[in-house]
């Protein structure tokens, strides 16, 4: 690891934290309405754990073997682990009772299987529902006219909260045209909030990557997930 890795990270953090400030601010809201969780994929515990040193204090990761292989070396007296990958329904057991939200559900039936093995752990899980803002046949996440049909059917099972939405918009060449997906979620959120369904909050609304985070938060985002803007460009060959 070197010295240089490390000044980087410290660097950029402060830079996200500022433009974090400054985009909270336009939209009438405080730093602190925003929550900055950092994209771990690929990055090394001992990075990950410099980053929170520094104060950062949700992290994300999108692989369960990743996550798994990772877990026992995370600060997470210092910080929030949560999942924001897609996440297969036989690989929901392993991290169930290890994370504090998984962001990324987007059917019934890993919606029900997220219950059914919090249960066991006693527990009740927060989850957010992903949605495929941008109609892509690549993407994961529930269609945009199908998700108060799956909360509907998601809103009693008794070991999940629902507490938000999360999307990944599709790559654009400029972050600015990212804002009309992050203005439709936006509209999607408030809808859903004004109709006070029970065991479903409208809390967190996680948008914004590196490209595209400040105007994520002019659109309403009060999640957003950082990360080769803050470890840099990530390296799939480690
Ligand atoms: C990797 C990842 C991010 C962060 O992406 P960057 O462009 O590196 O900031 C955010 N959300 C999810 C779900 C990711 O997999």
């Amino acid at each position: 690891m070197t010295e240089k890795l490390f000044s980087d990270v410290e660097y950029n953090y402060k830079l996200i934290e500022q433009r974090i400030s400054e985009a909270a601010e336009k939209t009438g809201r405080k730093r602190d309405d925003i929550t900055f969780l950092a994209a771990t994929k690929t990055v090394d515990v001992e990075v990950i754990n410099y980053a929170i040193s520094l104060g950062l204090k949700y992290i994300g990761e999108n692989r369960v073997q990743e996550l798994l292989s990772k877990y026992e070396r995370y600060d997470l007296d210092n910080a929030s682990l949560q999942f924001i990958g897609h996440l297969q329904t036989n690989k929901v057991r392993q991290i169930v009772d290890k994370v504090d939200l998984i962001q990324s559900v987007d059917s019934v039936k890993l919606a029900k299987e997220i219950s059914k093995q919090s249960e066991k752990h006693g527990i009740t899980s927060d989850i957010l529902i992903e949605v495929n803002i941008g109609d892509e046949d690549s993407k994961s996440g529930i269609d945009a006219s199908s998700v108060y049909e799956l909360i509907d059917e998601i809103k009693d099972f008794p070991n999940i909260s629902v507490k938000g939405l999360m999307c990944i918009p599709p790559i654009c060449d400029s972050p600015q045209k990212n804002s009309k997906f992050f203005d439709k979620m936006n509209n999607i959120f408030i809808d859903i909030s004004a109709k006070n369904i029970d065991n479903i909050s409208m809390d967190i609304l996680s948008m914004g990557m590196s490209a595209d985070y400040y105007e994520a938060i002019l659109s309403g985002a009060n999640m957003v997930r950082v990360g080769s803007s803050l470890f840099g460009a990530r390296d799939y060959q480690r």
